[in-house]
């Protein structure tokens, strides 16, 4: 995994990045809470271990910071705190787990594993559509084998048409659920990301994978969907085929 480790104390930092190394983890450290927040907005690693009394923003901070915009960053909250309420608020605020310091290795690192076997478990893992694929733990996309590359939101845009093939997807939605903004805001970025996409996809000749369809926004496979309903209500004997009569 690609972690990231949230701790301002310099040696218990390098300790559990050797650690964490020795597991066969890549580490990046972070030494305060703005460091963090923006490693984890532009990597989106997928853990990330974050001590909660970090300088210039504290890890709560952090937490509220990235809340939703990470969704690939499983996270464990690494704290000296012991009450409640901070817990509490911390799971809220979408941390995956809490640790207790003084904890042992051992603990960690059996809580790196579960945090990531269960996200793992909840989400489908490959979204296919025809010969396109997209593993949604190791982020690579190909079609017919052949790897294409993707920026985050690019990657995040493409997800979320995968996981709503069928129906069409508003751009009010989209902003909504991918760039988690209000659906109000006057841009056209989806407009804009949906362009990049059909560029890429354009390589393999795919780029009418997603449909733009009129007055609903965009979508992928909604006219097979449509005409696969038509043709089925056409089969019935209440709606006769042209001609057949
Ligand atoms: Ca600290």
């Amino acid at each position: 995994m690609n972690i990231l480790l949230a701790e301002d104390h310099g040696p218990l930092c390098e300790f559990l990045r050797g650690a964490l190394e020795r597991e066969g983890h890549q580490v990046h450290c972070a030494q305060d809470g703005i460091q963090a927040r923006d490693y984890v907005l532009e990597h989106q690693p997928d853990l990330l271990v974050l001590d909660l009394g970090l300088p210039l923003l504290s890890g709560i901070e952090v937490l509220r910071a990235i809340d939703g915009r990470a969704a690939n960053t499983s996270i464990i909250v690494l704290t000296g705190r012991v009450d409640l309420s901070v817990k509490l608020e911390c799971l809220n605020l979408g941390a995956d787990d809490y640790l207790t310091k003084p904890f042992s290795l051992q603990e960690l690192n059996a809580r790196c594993r579960a945090v990531r076997r269960r996200r793992a478990e909840t989400e489908s893992t490959v979204l296919r559509f025809e010969d396109l694929l997209l593993n949604r733990v190791t982020r690579e996309v190909t079609v017919r084998g052949q790897a294409l590359e993707f920026t985050t939101k690019e990657f995040a845009l493409l997800e979320y048409l995968l996981l709503n093939s069928g129906r069409p997807v508003s751009r009010q939605e989209l902003l909504r659920q991918v760039w988690r903004v209000m659906p109000d805001a006057g841009t056209n970025v989806v407009d804009v990301y949906i362009n990049y996409l059909r560029r890429k996809l354009g390589v393999f000749d795919k780029s009418d994978l997603i449909e733009t369809l009129r007055g609903e926004g965009y979508g992928m496979g909604v006219r097979t969907a449509v005409e696969s309903l038509k043709a089925s209500a056409m089969s019935l004997p209440l709606f006769p085929r042209a001609g057949a009569a």
